[in-house]
This record gives structure tokens, C-alpha cells and sequence, in this order.
């Protein structure tokens, strides 16, 4: 089957679904260019995670996390939707996305168009920051003025620690997030998942919740996945030429 082939069959099933889930992983931003972590180029050639509990507990370990994120700053809020993003929310506009969930913590989807209840995040959003004694929240423009003025690792002023609302490694999943996203896959009638490894959890489920619902598991991804064996289509390109393509096929 050509590229060509599987994007108008990804249309005409996209347009006889009823209950249709976006799935999103970092890929989908690429093109934005926020690179991704396991691609070659990826952030994981750079860095090694700092699981939860070291940032907790290590003053050291926050240090070299705000400096990780300081350097990731002025990349994350020059990003801007790209077309795969804009396709996303454009179907939803027309009524063909029931909600998107996403790894991503960018905010992309939203500033893309899709209302914030339509969007399940499942790793948080890193424009916002949380305290982890009180759970007050900051943005992330102000946090990154004090640490340009020499604030290696912001506190709150309760003396909590400051860390982006984002799940790290070894940090315990958002609960209300992950099962608005597991009730959706137990529901959904097609599930398009865009730039993902699958292979962290709940990510690594999803789909197998969908597919034992008997949905359509449609996949746009540069790379192999552990669910490409079960993909009704899997397209291995670039999602923004692909979603852009998928368009035209939707009246
Ligand atoms: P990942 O890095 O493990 O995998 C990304 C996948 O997308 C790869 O398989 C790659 O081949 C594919 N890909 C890259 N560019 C693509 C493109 N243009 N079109 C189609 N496919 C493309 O990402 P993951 O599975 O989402 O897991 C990474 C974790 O890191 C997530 O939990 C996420 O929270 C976090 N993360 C988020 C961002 C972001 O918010 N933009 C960026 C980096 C990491």
C-alpha cells in the first residue's frame, strides 16, 4: 500500500467512526522543533533523567534540573503549532476529535485550537510550575526571571520546592488525567496515536485498551513501536505531511 493509499483510507475510516481519540507523543512536536527523547538527536543523548526522588532530595540534583530547563526555555516558548497539531485541532473543530491525549507538555494542542478540556495531559505542562509543600502554582516566565537573576533552585516562599508541573521519572501519574485517558481508550472506535515510542506506561496500554474495544488502531510514526504488528494502518512519515495530506481528504 502507498502513503497515498493509506492516508485515504485513514480518511474515510476517520470520517465513519464515531467516538475518535488523538494520542500524542513527543514526535508530534518535532516539527516544532522541540526534539523529541528517544530519537538520534533526541534529548536523551544529551541528558540522563533526574528521577523524582533525587530532585526531592538533592539541592545539587534541582540545581542541574533548573539549569536543564533554563537552557530548554527560550526553544519551548518560541515553539508554535505546527501542521499536524493544526490538523488535530481543525478536526476537532469539526466535530471528528471526542479529545486528545497527550504525553506531550508543551501546550501545543491548545495553542493549536483544541479547548483545554478537550486535551488530557498526561505528563502535566511545563509552563507552569508547582510547588511541592503548598501546590501553589507559578508560571514558568516568572520562575525563569529569578533563576536568570542568579536563583539556582527557586523555593516558594512556604520553603517548598519549586519543580515545572511535569511528571518526572519515578513521580507518581496524574490519577484523574490517566483515567479520563484509560476510559477513553476502553470507548473510543478509532484511535490515531502520532509520535510515539510506546514505551513508557500508561502510553505502552493505551492502544491495547482501544484495540480490545474493538477500535481502529490507525498510527503515525517515524519509527517501530511495540503496537505496529497491531496497527490497522501504521505510516512511517512525518506527521505534519501526513495529517496535512489526511486533510484534504476531509470535507
Ligand atoms: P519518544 O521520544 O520516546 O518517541 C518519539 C517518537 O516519535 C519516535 O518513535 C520518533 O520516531 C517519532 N517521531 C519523531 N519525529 C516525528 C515526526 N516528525 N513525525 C512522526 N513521528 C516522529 O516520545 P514519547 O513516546 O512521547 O515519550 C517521551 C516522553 O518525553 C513523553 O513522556 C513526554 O512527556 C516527554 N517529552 C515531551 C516533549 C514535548 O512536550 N514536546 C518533548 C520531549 C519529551
Amino acid at each position: 500500500m502507498t502513503i497515498d493509499s493509506q492516508i485515504i483510507s485513514l480518511a474515510k475510516t476517520w470520517l465513519s467512526s464515531q467516538q475518535q481519540v488523538v494520542f500524542t507523543g513527543a514526535g508530534i512536536s518535532t516539527e516544532s522543533g522541540i526534539p523529541d527523547f528517544r530519537s538520534k538527536g533526541g534529548l536523551w543523548e544529551k541528558y540522563q533523567p533526574i528521577y523524582y526522588d533525587e530532585f526531592m532530595s538533592s539541592r545539587d540534583a534541582r540545581i542541574e534540573y533548573w539549569k536543564r530547563k533554563a537552557s530548554l526555555y527560550p526553544n519551548l516558548v518560541a515553539a508554535r503549532p505546527n501542521k499536524a497539531h493544526i490538523a488535530v485541532a481543525e478536526l476537532h473543530e469539526k466535530g471528528l476529535v471526542k479529545a486528545v491525549v497527550t504525553q506531550n507538555i508543551d501546550g501545543l494542542h491548545q495553542l493549536a485550537g483544541v479547548p483545554n478540556d478537550k486535551v488530557i495531559e498526561l505528563h502535566g505542562n511545563t509552563m507552569r510550575v508547582r510547588c511541592m509543600s503548598c501546590d501553589k502554582l507559578e508560571s514558568i516566565h516568572d520562575i525563569q526571571q529569578r533563576i536568570e537573576a542568579g536563583d539556582e533552585a527557586p523555593e516558594c516562599t512556604c520553603g517548598g520546592f519549586l519543580k515545572p508541573d511535569t511528571i518526572s521519572f519515578g513521580q507518581a501519574m496524574p490519577v484523574e488525567e490517566t483515567n479520563k485517558a484509560v476510559n477513553l481508550c476502553n470507548s473510543c472506535d478509532f484511535l490515531l496515536v502520532i509520535g510515539s515510542t510506546l514505551l513508557v506506561q500508561p502510553a505502552s496500554l493505551l492502544p491495547g485498551y482501544a484495540k480490545q474495544n474493538g477500535a481502529f488502531l490507525a498510527m503515525i510514526n517515524l519509527s517501530e513501536t511495540p503496537y505496529d504488528g497491531e496497527c490497522d494502518i501504521k505510516i512511517e512519515d512525518k506527521a505534519g505531511e501526513v495529517m496535512s495530506a489526511l486533510m484534504e481528504h476531509i470535507p
